[in-house]
C-alpha cells in the first residue's frame, strides 16, 4: 500500500488519541511496603477495578505496574462498549448448550450495566453514551445470520435489536456497500483514558498505593502469604491477583501457565483531525458506532465529544509501520464510504488485548494466585466487571462473586507458548472467508 502524506494531518502522531485529554502520568515509582493484604499485577481496568473495593473493605492493596499506569491496553482501546461476546449466540448453543449460552450472553448484558452503574455511582467523567450499535452485514449471508439471532436473543437475554432492511440502511451508514444490517439497543461508546484515569483516581481515594515502572518477575508462596518478587524489590502479600491480560510475560508459572492459554492481538485504531458536524452526520447518520459483520471487524464512530472520527480494524496484522496501517484503514473507509476520503488522521496507535482458545474470558486460580484475562476485545465492559467479581471472591462474598466464566476449563494447545506465530495464517483464512458472499 502507498502511504500518501495527504492523509495525514500536519500534527500527525503515533500514540492514543485518548492521551491529549488524559496524558498517562509518569511520576516517580513510589517505595515498597513490606506487606500488604492485596498485591495486584497490572494496572488497567481490571487490576483497578479489583482494587477498589478491596480496599473500601479496609484491606490494604498496592498495584504493580510495570510501565507507566495505564500503558497496557486500557488507554489504547477504541472505546467501544458492547455486550456482545466473539461467539454467536447459535454458535455457543452448539457447543455448550442453551443454558450455557443463554448464562455468558446474560453476563454480557451484566457487564455493560456494571460500567454504566460505576461511572455513574463514581462519578467518572468519561462522556458514557448508551447509543446502540449498528452492524453492518458484510454479505447477504451475515445478513441472514444476525437476523436469526434476534428473536432468540430477544426471548433467551433480552437483548433488543433491529434489522435494517438494505434499501432502509441510510438512515444508519453513510455507505452503500452493505447488505443492511442491525441496530443493537443497549451498547454505546466512551473515552477510554478518562474511564481508566477515573478508576485510577477513586483507587488512590481509597487508599490504593500504584506502583508504576514495577515489573513483578516472581510470585511465591511464603507460609501463609506470597513472596512477590519485582524489578524493584520483594515484598510479602497475603493475596495476588495477576490482570495483565495481553500483555502477560514470562515472569514466573503463573504467567507462564496463562501466557499458554491467551493470544495475544494486535489491534489498531486512528483518529481523524477536527471534523464539520456535517461529515459526521453524513457517515454514521444513527450517531451509532458502526461495526462490520467481518470475522476481523472494521468499525467507525465519532469521538465522544463529537468532534472526530475514530477508525479501526486490521486486528492480528503486522504492517511495515503505523504509517502504513493509517494508510490501510483510512483506504478501507474512503472506498466504502467516499466522502471519508478527504479526511486526514490526526493519530494511529496500537496495543494489544487477549483471546483465548475457546473465545471466552476466563477467571480463575492458579497456584493460589487470582486472574482474570482473555476478554476478546471487550475488555472495556467485562474486565471491569470481572476484575470486581475477583474483589469480592477474595472478600468471601461467594454468593455476589459467583460468575458463569468461572470454573470452566481453560483450554491451552500444545507446544504453544504464548508468541502467535500463527496470527497471518488465520487473519488471511478470515480475511478469505470474509471475502466470500455465501
Ligand atoms: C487498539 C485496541 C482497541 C481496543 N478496542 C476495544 C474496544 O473498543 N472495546 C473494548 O471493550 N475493548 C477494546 N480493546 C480491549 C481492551 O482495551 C482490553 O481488553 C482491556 O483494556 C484489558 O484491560 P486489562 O486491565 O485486563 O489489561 P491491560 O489494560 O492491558 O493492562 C495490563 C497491564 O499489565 C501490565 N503488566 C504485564 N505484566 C506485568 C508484570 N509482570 N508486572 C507488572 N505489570 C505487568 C502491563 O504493563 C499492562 O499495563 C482494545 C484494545 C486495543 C489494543
Amino acid at each position: 500500500m502507498v502511504t500518501s502524506p495527504d492523509i495525514f494531518s500536519a500534527d500527525f502522531k503515533e500514540e492514543p488519541y485518548w492521551w491529549i485529554d488524559a496524558p498517562l502520568r509518569r511520576t516517580d515509582p513510589i517505595a515498597l511496603p513490606a506487606r500488604v493484604d492485596v498485591a495486584i499485577v497490572g494496572s488497567g481496568y481490571t487490576g483497578l477495578s479489583a482494587a477498589l473495593p478491596l480496599a473500601r473493605a479496609g484491606r490494604s492493596v498496592l498495584i504493580l505496574e510495570a510501565n507507566t499506569p495505564g500503558e497496557g491496553a486500557s488507554t489504547r482501546n477504541a472505546g467501544n462498549v458492547s455486550r456482545t461476546l466473539k461467539w454467536s449466540f447459535d454458535g455457543l448453543v452448539h457447543r455448550y448448550g442453551i443454558e450455557a449460552a443463554t448464562a455468558y450472553y446474560r453476563e454480557a448484558a451484566l457487564a455493560i450495566e456494571h460500567l454504566d452503574e460505576t461511572i455513574k455511582s463514581e462519578r467518572i467523567d468519561c462522556l458514557f453514551k448508551r447509543t446502540g450499535r449498528y452492524y453492518a452485514a458484510h454479505s447477504p449471508k451475515a445478513y441472514e445470520a444476525l437476523a436469526r439471532e434476534v428473536d432468540v436473543l430477544f426471548k433467551r437475554v433480552g437483548y433488543k435489536a433491529d434489522m435494517i432492511p438494505r434499501g432502509e440502511q441510510s438512515a444508519h451508514v453513510g455507505s452503500d456497500v452493505y447488505f443492511g444490517g442491525q441496530v443493537v439497543h443497549g451498547p454505546g461508546y466512551l473515552h477510554g483514558a478518562l474511564y481508566h484515569r477515573g478508576l485510577i483516581d477513586r483507587a488512590v481515594e481509597a487508599g490504593v498505593a500504584i506502583a508504576g515502572q514495577t515489573r513483578v518477575t516472581g510470585i511465591q508462596r511464603s507460609d501463609l502469604d506470597f513472596e512477590v518478587v519485582t524489578s524493584r524489590g520483594r515484598l510479602r502479600a497475603g493475596q495476588v491477583i495477576v490482570a495483565t491480560n495481553a500483555y502477560t510475560g514470562r515472569d514466573g508459572p503463573v504467567f507462564e501457565y496463562l501466557r499458554r492459554r491467551l493470544i495475544p492481538v494486535n489491534s489498531y485504531a486512528c483518529a481523524t483531525e477536527p471534523v464539520p458536524a456535517e461529515l459526521i452526520q453524513s457517515l454514521v447518520p444513527g450517531g451509532r458506532p458502526i461495526i462490520t459483520s467481518h470475522k476481523v471487524v472494521f468499525h467507525i464512530q465519532p469521538t465522544p465529544d463529537g468532534k472526530r472520527l475514530i477508525i479501526g480494524g486490521r486486528a492480528g496484522r503486522r504492517d511495515k509501520d503505523l504509517r502504513t496501517t493509517a494508510a490501510y484503514l483510512h483506504n478501507h473507509f474512503a472506498t466504502r464510504f467516499p466522502q471519508f476520503a478527504p479526511v486526514r488522521l490526526a493519530r494511529c496507535w496500537d496495543g494489544y488485548f487477549a483471546f483465548t482458545f475457546d473465545y471466552l474470558p476466563h477467571i480463575g486460580v492458579q497456584d493460589g494466585v487470582h486472574y482474570a484475562v482473555g476478554c476478546c476485545g471487550t475488555g472495556i465492559p467485562m474486565g471491569s466487571y470481572l476484575g470486581r467479581k475477583l474483589a469480592l471472591r477474595l472478600l468471601g462474598k461467594a454468593a455476589e462473586a459467583k460468575t458463569a466464566f468461572d470454573g470452566r476449563d481453560f483450554p491451552g494447545v500444545r507446544f504453544y507458548n504464548g508468541d502467535p506465530w500463527f496470527l497471518p495464517t488465520v487473519m488471511n483464512y478470515y480475511d478469505f472467508r470474509d471475502s466470500l458472499p455465501f
